[in-house]
């Protein structure tokens, strides 16, 4: 295995990867909260961590890697006070709260294949691990780093800050975090300003609530991803993941969780994507300011001059490093899409370009060069311009203007397919050649005979034939004018 260096936030410096346990590697993200779909800069996320995810596989290490779905708990702010988000949502839907949490859990593993993201190990929910929030939170009382307040529970963070580091993570002492908290009021539990809560006292119309030493509440949101790391990777493991606005609050505080618990610092290298933005303000489910991914797909969305593939927008996503802004617009969309298909020409080309004399030199490094980007803390974008560098030369190639060798071509096919599509995670869907022609063709036949069954009411046929394509990952839609399809 190469070295591998990855940027962690916590000692701020890029170190040489060096799993626990290797070739096993460990590696936690924080999920999706499930009551409303997910937005694109949500989606920024998990893909980053996917091409994280693949270029582990990639090097040779066996990983677990555990994604969770919050179901449960998670109030609005930092008040630890009202309804949960389940609860007001499930009201406003007048659904139940499980209602809630599986249309939108369908929903993003749905946007998730959509974008060719590996699905996790293990997909663990909070609702699923309450007896082992509970236990957490009994042995963090016991150590004496909580305190119970009229049926909830609050972590103590000036007695954890008396024996470690709180604001480690975001290397700042706590005084300055401080800066970012309301002053307490006399009906406020808590009894310090950065205390949060491990277990929230129900009211009798919460919806989503269990029993505890403490009568009938709710986790707090920080205590499940505490809880789950531990029990399928261990005390302490190799990496926990997320988005950068994780890491003041819900990150510190899980740190916090696991040190009051098990002493032990809970993870070797924290990473943190950064920010999809839109004009420069981050994408958000508050700010309204949130595209669906669908609305991209459809190009439904006012601000959008056309539809995108979801290749284009993941490949979009990937040509910038993940510790940076990504600023979404029309224009850089448009790029990617011709930067894609730039790729894909080239790699349909080669295909076809018969072997000559010329040998190039520079080929023979090419391997290295993309092994030596990714192992730069992954870094995507050096990748793709390594790959652009050799468009030009195959295109020549392709239109007899300059020579491959036999040896070039076999090293040209091998690199860009296993960085393309096994790294990068491409499919060449968005390829315009002439199987995706024949496709089109052969679904333009298929759909005038469903139409046509529907006609004479053969409805049992015309179900049998979006029924089996469906089955084969092509969702076929109707409207009043006819059907299209597209691939699921
Ligand atoms: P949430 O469902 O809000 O808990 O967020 C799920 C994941 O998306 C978390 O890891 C967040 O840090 C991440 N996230 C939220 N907004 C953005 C954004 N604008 N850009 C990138 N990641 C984001
Ligand atoms: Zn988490």
């Amino acid at each position: 295995m190469s070295q591998l260096y990855i940027y962690n936030t916590l000692s701020r410096t890029k170190e040489v990867f060096a799993p626990i346990n290797p070739p096993f590697v460990g590696m936690y993200v924080c999920g999706p909260t499930v009551y409303n779909d997910v937005h694109l800069g949500n989606c920024r996320t998990f893909v980053s961590f996917d091409l994280i995810y693949r270029y582990l596989l990639f090097s040779g290490y066996k990983v677990r890697y555990v994604r969770n779905i919050t179901d449960a708990g998670h109030l609005e702010g930092d008040r630890d006070e009202g309804d949960d988000k389940f609860t007001k949502r499930a009201r406003l839907e007048q659904l139940e709260p499980m209602e809630i949490v599986q249309k939108y859990t369908l929903g993003f593993h749905d946007v998730m294949k959509v974008l060719n993201t590996l699905p996790p190990s293990i997909e663990p929910t909070a609702t699923g691990h309450i007896c082992e929030q509970l236990e957490m939170i009994k042995t963090i009382l016991e150590a004496g780093y909580a305190y119970i307040v009229n049926g909830s529970v609050y972590f103590d963070v000036e007695r954890f800050s008396s024996v470690f580091d709180y604001g480690a993570l975001t290397n700042r002492k706590r005084e300055e975090l401080f800066e970012n908290t309301r002053e307490l009021h006399g009906q406020d539990e808590k009894r310090g300003r950065l205390d949060f809560a491990l277990w929230i006292k129900a009211k009798p119309e919460t919806l989503m609530q269990w029993p505890s030493p403490w009568g009938w509440g709710f986790p707090g949101w920080h205590i499940e991803c505490s809880a789950m790391s531990k029990k399928y990777l261990g005390e302490t493991f190799d990496i926990h993941g997320g988005g950068m606005d994780l890491q003041a609050t819900h990150h510190t505080n899980e740190i916090a969780q696991s040190k009051a618990c098990c002493k032990d610092e809970p993870v070797k290298y924290w990473m943190h994507t950064n920010m999809l933005t839109v004009n420069g303000t981050r994408m958000s489910k508050s700010a309204g300011n949130g595209f669906l991914p669908q609305e991209l797909f459809s190009g439904t969305h006012a601000l959008l001059e056309k539809a995108y593939h979801p290749m284009t927008v993941r490949f979009f996503m990937l040509q910038t490093h993940y510790r940076s802004t990504l600023d979404f617009s029309n224009d850089a969309l448009q790029a990617s899409e011709k930067g894609l298909q730039r790729l894909w020409n080239a790699v349909n080309a080669l295909s076809k370009i018969k072997p000559g004399k010329q040998h190039h030199n520079s080929i023979d490094q090419l391997d290295t060069m993309c092994k030596a980007a990714m192992n730069d803390d992954f870094n995507s974008p050096v990748l793709i311009a390594t790959l652009f560098e050799h468009t030009a030369l195959i295109n020549a190639a392709a239109e007899g203007k300059a020579e491959l060798s036999q040896d070039n071509l076999n090293t040209l096919k091998h690199v860009y397919n296993q960085y393309m599509v096994e790294v990068l995670g491409l499919t060449p869907q968005a390829l315009k050649t002439e199987y995706s022609r024949a496709l089109q063709s052969a679904m333009n036949l298929l759909l005038q005979i469903r139409t046509d069954a529907k006609t004479q009411r053969h409805f049992e046929l015309s179900d049998h034939i979006r029924k089996n394509l469906e089955a084969g990952g092509i969702r076929i839609q109707d409207h009043k004018d006819g059907s299209t399809w597209d691939v699921m």
